[in-house]
């Protein structure tokens, strides 16, 4: 019995049971979280007082692309994009060819210390290198492990560089769902990249490939763009949902991302088929896609993710309000995405409670060392978590420090640091000559 108290905690647990405690104590035991709040009479166990720290369920990312990780600083596109389909043709469609076995694991590596580094804990990710397929997903898997972040994974499959890369990348997405179906602190779904770059007979395979999987659910992004409904239409469907649903490929364990142009009645589909709507906010103003709608979030229950374009949730929760707020859009709650509906959403995925600071919850916990300005209390912390906190001091992923002091206990920052730098000029100049 591996078994741990954490005490002196200040416990800020959005959407938890209890919300808000000072002077507070956690035990973990084997990974999970078994009593919050007074010091358990008569524990002897190993003990550590956390006194000035704040404490946060570790964050959840719902949609992320580690394989983007690479982008930061990179040179502008040769011709500049004037829409969102010439945006995916001449950065990312380049970006992800670009990308080699080598540049993919630097990939992974920067991109889930990063995520470490800002307290997320579980990270659901879409991942495309179209000239890597086999063993992409083992790879992205033995990194997470070695930084003990949870973490989703699938394959992007598409069309759009062929039929043989399509049948290996869906195979790539099979092989992983057969292989990390029993996994606690994996979730293996079926990548698809969007509607308007499948065919309906790539569609029809995918959909075959689900029926043989128990737990199968697609991870896929629609109607991001209205690109991608007017394409669904000229097919003959109502919509992307609705060829989606057409096919069969839509049930309680898929992820649906961005939806800003889905309509009242892919809606009534999504809910009746139980699947999973996930809110991007930063990537949708960047790619100058369009506002999606208040109403379709809270009646979603919409999650939040970034879309590769951050690792930090606090800051996109931040961005999604205040864009929303330049519209002069009806405000979201961006920290129910955050702290309630991503921990909703993984949870039944998982299996597990993920994202709270509660009794039987995975002891995912990210610490801060946090002296307020102001008087913090139960009723108005959320406003410190927006605006007050700053980068985590301390993560720890299924009861183990991952990082004490802004040291990582396990993992060499600045090697994969190195690396990580190495590896970007050299794929800035593999998509230069593309
Ligand atoms: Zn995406």
């Amino acid at each position: 019995m591996n078994q741990i108290l954490l005490s002196n905690l200040r416990i800020m647990n959005p959407f938890g049971k209890p919300k808000y405690l000072e002077n507070a104590s956690i035990l973990i035991q084997d990974g999970l979280i078994r009593s919050v709040g007074d010091l358990p009479a008569g524990y002897t166990g190993e003990r550590i007082d956390m006194a000035g720290k704040t404490v946060l369920p570790g964050m959840i990312n719902a949609h992320n692309h580690l394989y983007s990780t690479l982008a930061l600083g990179m040179p502008a596109p040769k011709k500049s994009p004037g829409n969102f389909v010439e945006i995916l043709k001449e950065i990312w469609w380049k970006l992800d060819l670009s990308l080699d076995e080598a540049s993919t694991k630097a990939s992974f590596e920067a991109g889930l210390l990063d995520c470490l580094l800002n307290g997320v804990t579980t990270v659901i990710d879409h991942h495309a290198s179209p000239n890597y397929i086999t063993g992409a997903l083992d790879l992205l898997v033995e990194t997470a492990k070695k930084f003990g972040i949870t973490l989703g994974i699938c394959f992007e499959a598409s069309d759009r560089n062929g039929e043989s890369n399509f049948k290996a990348e869906l195979s790539e997405n099979i092989a992983a769902m057969i292989k990390y179906d029993s996994d606690p602190n994996v979730l293996p779904l079926l990548g698809l990249h969007a509607s308007f770059t499948l065919s309906d007979a790539s569609l029809q395979q995918a959909a075959e490939a689900l029926k043989g999987l128990e737990n199968g659910g697609i991870h896929i992004h629609v109607a991001e763009d209205l690109a991608d409904e007017r394409d669904a239409l000229e097919r003959g469907y109502d919509s992307v949902i609705q060829r989606l649903d057409h096919f069969g490929l839509l049930n309680n364990r898929s992820l649906i991302i961005h939806g800003v142009y889905i309509t009242r009645q892919d809606r009534h589909t999504m809910l009746k088929r139980g699947c999973n709507l996930i809110h991007n906010p930063s990537s949708n103003a960047g790619n100058q896609v369009g506002i999606l709608e208040t109403e379709i979030i809270d009646s979603m229950n919409a999650g939040l993710g970034t879309d590769g374009k951050q690792n930090n949730m606090i800051a996109e929760a931040k961005e999604g309000i205040h864009i929303r707020a330049g519209k002069g859009s009806e405000p979201v709650d961006y920290l129910k995405l955050l702290f309630k509906n991503n921990s909703a959403i993984v949870s039944q995925l998982f299996g597990k409670d993920i994202g709270h600071i509660n009794i039987d919850s995975q002891a995912d916990l990210v610490f801060y060392d946090y002296d307020p300005r102001t008087e913090v209390h139960a009723h108005n912390f959320m406003s410190h978590i927006l605006y007050g906190l700053k980068a985590p001091s301390d993560v720890m992923t299924r009861g183990i420090f991952r990082m004490r002091a802004r040291e990582l206990s396990e993992i060499d920052v600045e090697t994969i640091h190195q690396n990580s730098r190495h590896e970007s000029m050299r794929l800035w100049e593999k998509m230069q000559k593309l």
